[in-house]
């Protein structure tokens, strides 16, 4: 029997096709093994996100192209896409397959049944972005636009379910834009007769409808207390210069809106900092509007000119050093935010799913680990986990009775 790894880099989407990928690779009759050097068949599923993820590729392109073993090498993914890279220039030897799909298409389902190593499944219900911020890359290499149809993310669902997962993340590229709007289809989720939950992932601020905050507030069970809104920077000029569809003014009166209705919400966001011409005032200027707004956390992405967009051509690049200490100074914040976001939920009971031996998620974010003498500084939290082993499947209520230094 023939073996395969598969190295995925980059977002849950990328995360989703490698499981599609892996599923039809074993409904091939091949064998999945956890190293590269024991496989027949390597599948590098890559992203090309920022200059990191283009390193980090490369990086590991180069390491299996070293094996013993000589294996089928297979590059897919954004990396291939990228016309500024030419990967078949620096790896001749591998087989680059542009259209991912080629990898799974006769998976005619389109659709996983669970989702290997993890507890808790991503389902891509969307794909393709035509926004164009002006340092994103995406919409050059993820352009077509597509949304599974709904009868088939509702049955996906429910195979999920069934096969035990209790968290299921709806992921997509841009799942604002899904056909025929993203609120109703969340809605008829809701209607799905099981015991699950569903996250959803990043969503851009105007795509938020006021359907789709009623239906957090009133499905507490099967909607988790979290939204991740990216905000990319807290100055007006800066947004201008991204070609983000908002002002601070609208990001505020819109996040204090929700936050009124929802105020257990575990707001989550990104920012960039170091964008070309961003100037000392206009990275205080995001400073104090991150203070301002009830943050649970962010991520902090440190620009990175992707060759292509618009971005890369613009003047007054902000030096790396520059970069670095604003990206140190947000961390500070961030790290404030986190812990005083932890500290709100201290006394408070949340429904939980198991995503490891001793750690559990909370549906408004919050890893905790089971109470012992061992404390997980890095996610700082203590809590009572209930022991009973029964109880640490599906949904499970918790209490959080403590936080430790972060
Ligand atoms: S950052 Fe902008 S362009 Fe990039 S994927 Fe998101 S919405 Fe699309």
């Amino acid at each position: 029997m023939k073996k395969y790894y598969v190295h995925t880099f980059g977002c849950k989407v990328n995360q989703y096709e490698s499981q599609l990928i892996s599923e039809k690779f074993r409904n091939d009759n091949l064998e999945q093994v956890q190293k590269p050097d024991e496989a027949d068949i390597i599948v590098f599923n890559s992203c090309t996100v920022t200059a990191d993820a283009d390193k980090e590729c490369k990086y590991f392109l180069r390491k299996a192209a070293k094996l013993p073993n000589k294996p089928r090498i297979i590059l897919t993914g954004c990396i291939v896409k990228n016309k500024n890279i030419n990967i078949r220039n620096l790896f001749p030897n591998i087989e680059i397959i542009t259209d991912k799909t080629k990898l799974f298409i006769e998976n005619q389902k389109q659709t996983i049944s669970g989702f290997d190593k993890r507890s808790r499944a991503f389902l891509k219900i969307q794909d393709g972005c035509n926004s164009f911020c002006s340092y994103c890359i995406v919409p050059h290499v993820r352009n077509t636009i597509w949304s599974k149809p709904e009868n088939k993310v509702l049955l996906e669902i429910e195979n999920l379910v069934k096969n035990g997962y209790s968290e299921i993340v709806l992921t997509g590229i841009h799942i604002g834009k899904y056909d025929g709007g993203l609120s109703n289809l969340v809605e008829k989720i809701t209607r799905i007769p099981l015991d699950f939950r569903i996250r959803i992932s990043s969503l851009e601020l105007n795509e938020i409808d006021d359907k789709l905050i009623d239906l957090i507030k009133t499905n507490t069970e099967k909607i988790c207390r979290h939204l991740h809104i990216p905000l990319q920077s807290g100055s007006n000029e800066i947004l201008k210069q991204m070609n983000r569809k908002y002002s601070t003014k609208t990001f505020e009166e819109k996040i204090n809106k929700i936050m009124r209705i929802l105020p257990d919400l575990a707001l989550t966001t990104d920012i960039i900092t170091g964008f070309p011409g961003e100037t000392e005032k206009h990275h205080k200027e995001t400073c104090d509007f991150i203070k301002r707004i009830l943050f649970a956390r962010f991520h902090i992405f440190r620009y990175s000119d992707r060759q292509g967009t618009k971005a890369s051509a613009f003047k007054n690049k902000v030096p790396t050093n520059e970069i670095k200490n604003r990206a140190k100074h947000l961390l500070e914040i961030d790290s404030v935010k986190r812990r005083d976001f932890l500290n709100k939920n201290v006394g408070t009971k949340r429904k939980a799913v198991k995503i490891g031996k001793d750690k559990a998620l909370t549906d408004n974010y919050i890893i905790v680990k089971r109470q012992s003498e061992v404390w997980d500084a890095k996610y700082g939290i203590k809590n009572k986990l209930p022991v009973d082993e029964k109880r640490q499947s599906g949904i499970f209520e918790i209490e959080i009775t403590g936080t430790s230094e972060i």
